[in-house]
């Protein structure tokens, strides 16, 4: 078996961790970094491209492909996916994570649980988004932002009013959302492998933070999810299209509701919090993947 990892940089902690699981489950692996691939998109068998090579005989690929370059790194992940070679999760679904409001919008239609939230375009509909979303304190999201930038917690009406108008007079494109403040600046990550949870943790936000992003200072630890919280995080990562994802939900007095569905979720955290070896979890996914579609190959 040959796997990729498709990653920039082969020293991050993730993509150490998928090549020593894959190595130690007898598979060939090889990083390859997504933006040096090149292809010919018409060729009438289509291939992808590597330091002069073309890639050949691979048999699985694990995208680990960064929000800033989701337009390229997809394109590669598709032209694997003509190819017929197996990805752990598809360039379609990998797009469509990235986008928060196309992923409200989704996860909202299949009745997953969600903090109110609103968007608009016109500065003259403020006083309506806010009363929509029940008023101040209220969270207002840049919808741009990573990793807790441009998250902001608005305390008053007055707050929420003139922060939702700098953004949009920059012309920032944002939501507004109910602020859960019974989360208490904590939130859940399950990380699911197929269709399973394979692993957990909670995050909790540095003393005075509403945001529990490890990158602002968060800390992370062990929790026992509800078969509700369960339930949740699985849907969410179906209704998405997603093998592989990192679904963040928030404890909320209406039950739990998903944050957001991330398509490429580190490994770091999860791993120490959770003493599990997810890097493992996901080689046997793809492991299991590969062999039943090529025995089903064999057969027709
Ligand atoms: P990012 O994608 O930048 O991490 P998130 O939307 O996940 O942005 O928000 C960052 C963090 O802020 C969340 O993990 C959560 O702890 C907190 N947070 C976000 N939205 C809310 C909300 N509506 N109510 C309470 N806390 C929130
Ligand atoms: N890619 C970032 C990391 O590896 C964040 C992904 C995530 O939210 O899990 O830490």
């Amino acid at each position: 078996m040959k796997i990729a990892v498709l990653s920039r940089d082969a020293s991050l902690y993730s993509t150490r961790r998928l090549v020593e699981a894959a190595e130690q489950q007898g598979c060939a692996v090889k990083v390859i970094d997504h933006m040096r691939c090149y292809m010919d998109i018409t060729a009438h068998r289509p291939k992808v491209l590597y330091q002069g090579s073309p890639l050949t005989d691979i048999d699985a690929v694990i995208p680990r492909i960064g929000a800033s370059n989701t337009f390229y790194g997809t394109a590669v992940v598709r032209q694997f996916e003509m190819m017929g070679v197996f990805t752990t999760n598809e360039s379609q679904a990998i797009s469509r994570s990235r986008d928060k409001l196309r992923c409200l919008q989704i996860l909202s239609r299949q009745g997953i649980g969600l903090p109110v939230t609103g968007f608009a375009h016109s500065t003259k509909d403020i006083e309506g988004l806010i009363e929509l979303v029940g008023g101040a304190p209220l969270v207002i999201k840049l919808l741009e932002g990573t990793q807790g930038i441009g998250v902001v917690l608005a305390e008053t009406h007055q707050a929420a009013k003139s922060v939702i108008e700098a953004f949009r007079g920059l012309n920032a494109n944002i939501l507004v959302q109910e602020y859960i403040k019974e989360a208490g600046g904590s939130d859940i990550r399950c990380f699911i492998v197929g269709d399973k949870i394979v692993a957990s943790m909670k995050r909790q936000g540095a003393p005075g933070e509403f945001r529990s992003n490890v990158h602002r200072g968060g800390s992370t630890g062990k929790v026992k999810l509800t078969p509700e919280e369960r339930s949740t995080a699985i849907r969410a990562a179906k209704a998405m299209g997603l093998r592989i994802a990192g679904v963040d939900i928030l404890r909320s007095n209406h039950g739990p509701v998903v944050m957001e569905v991330n398509s490429s979720p580190g490994l770091e955290g999860i791993e120490a919090a959770a003493g599990v070896d997810v890097a493992g979890k996901i080689i046997e996914f793809v492991l299991k993947n590969v062999t039943t579609a090529q025995a089903r190959k064999t057969k027709s």
